[in-house]
């Protein structure tokens, strides 16, 4: 709802001109085809017009971009981003601005559901994208995380016992928070509270799986969405009973619960999650960084360059630490999970494109094509894929009629590519421009956009 109130906000001072993208090939992710030789006109920040190009009267003064050989695909929302948790208190609001949003907008990422940031923060992005002083995404944002006392990562609210759970819930609730992440220290009772107390305040909580809990139980609670797949590989597992509640959800034992694949038990936790409603975010990007740390072939991607010092630094330390178990076992484990994402998505499981920036070479805005690349590898069509971006979030977040695909009424944020996303899903980067509100980004701005995200911050040489 709220999401709703803020995109009728932003169509008011949206880009006045009208926009005609003419004779383009529409990717159609509700139908689930492409549209060849189409013109999309948009007016006051939304779609007006979506037809045949031979059809459409192009409005008087509008701005065209001729679509020829291109294809328009709507715009992307990446569902699982951090803008500034991992940044020094003091730094986190300019980095939202000046390194975060120019990556997201450049990509062509509209949308983004911050899954732990500072509020204040989030309000100043919100504040300057809705008065057009700065390119920006759509944020939907949980605010701090909910976590057991003591919380493992600074910032987040560490919940000792069910009242103070419940008592986090109401504050955040009162904050204007879109909906509760929950962490994996959080013991059960704590977390069977905040869920209640989540549901009883009309907010919807998403997040980790808790060590002390299983995936069956968070989606019979109502969890939304699971993360990185926690929890899931011991819920699948014929030695479940040993994994159940032991915190399977990293390293050693979360490894031996995939070694223990059971299809049955797979196939009737699959149906739980799509009876529920339990969608599932892998962030497959995240988990490939796990599974490759200390691999140089990391350090000579290109990207790195643009990553400020200060996040590099932050990065150096966690890679330490993700690439001490034995790699070969790393390497296994991501095969599995790819695997698991297919199964899930095969067996009617809802899956979103997140991609948990910025953790160790998961990339602000590029992240998320690395992400729909790695979805298309689990075994997703390049449409299933697209749509995991796209239609799929706007359905998550209960704003299908208004974003998600391109169609009339639907908000005016579309990306240009320079070739086929169902061919070859790797052309979601070949971006020629992004419309966003209504407002049309060349390649030259776009290219303008990255190169002052790059000296933002001290960053990047
Ligand atoms: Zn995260």
């Amino acid at each position: 709802m709220k999401l709703l109130i803020a995109l009728a906000a932003g169509a008011l001072l949206a880009h006045a001109q009208p926009v005609a993208v003419t004779h383009v090939t529409v990717i159609d992710v509700e139908a689930g085809r492409s549209r060849p030789d189409m013109t999309v006109v948009v007016a006051g920040g939304r779609i007006s017009a979506v037809r045949q190009a031979a059809r459409v009267t192009v409005p008087r003064g509008s701005q065209i971009v001729d679509g020829r050989g291109k294809f328009l695909i709507p715009g992307l929302w990446d569902m699982h981003v951090h803008m500034f948790s991992a940044l020094p208190p003091g730094t986190q609001d300019p980095a939202a601005r000046v390194f975060f949003a120019p990556n997201f907008v450049a990509r062509g990422i509209s949308g983004v559901r911050s899954m732990f940031d500072d509020l204040g923060a989030i309000r100043e992005l919100r504040a300057a994208v809705a008065a057009g002083t700065l390119a920006g995404p759509e944020v939907v944002a949980s605010g701090p995380i909910l976590d057991g006392a003591p919380a493992y990562w600074p910032g987040s609210i560490a919940c000792a016992n069910p009242e103070q759970g419940r008592a986090a819930v109401r504050r955040l609730k009162d904050g204007g928070v879109d909906f509760i992440k929950v962490y994996s220290l959080l013991s059960r009772e704590t977390y069977f509270a905040i869920a209640d107390e989540a549901q009883k305040a009309g907010l919807p909580f998403a997040g980790h799986v808790p060590n002390g809990v299983t995936a069956v139980e968070a989606s019979d609670a109502g969890q939304r969405s699971i993360e990185h797949l926690l929890g899931v590989f011991a819920s699948c597992s014929s030695r479940e009973a040993e994994f159940a509640r032991d915190g399977a959800k990293f390293g050693d034992s979360m490894r031996a619960a995939a070694e223990s694949y059971d299809p049955r038990k797979a196939a009737a936790l699959f149906a739980k999650f799509a009876a529920n409603g339990t969608w599932q975010t892998p962030t497959l990007v995240a988990l490939r960084t796990v599974a490759y740390a200390g691999d140089a072939e990391f350090e000579k991607d290109e990207r790195i360059r643009q990553v400020p010092a200060s996040i590099r630094q932050i990065w150096r330390g966690l890679l330490a630490d993700m690439a001490k178990p034995d790699a070969a076992a790393r390497r296994r484990q991501f095969e599995r999970e790819l695997t698991l994402v297919g199964a899930m998505h095969k067996a009617g499981v809802k899956i979103l494109a997140g991609t948990d920036t910025p953790n160790p070479y998961v990339f602000p805005g590029s992240g998320l094509h690395d992400e729909l690349e790695l979805l298309v590898k689990a075994g997703l069509t390049p449409m299933d894929a697209l749509r995991s971006a796209t239609i799929r979030p706007a359905e998550y977040l209960g704003a299908a009629n208004g974003m998600g695909s391109i169609a009339a009424d639907k908000a005016a944020d579309m990306v240009l590519l320079e070739g086929d996303p169902l061919a070859d899903i790797a052309n979601t980067r070949r971006i020629a421009a992004v419309v966003l509100k209504g407002k049309v980004y060349a390649k030259s701005d776009l290219a303008q956009m990255l190169l002052g995200a790059r000296k933002a911050l001290g960053g990047g040489e």
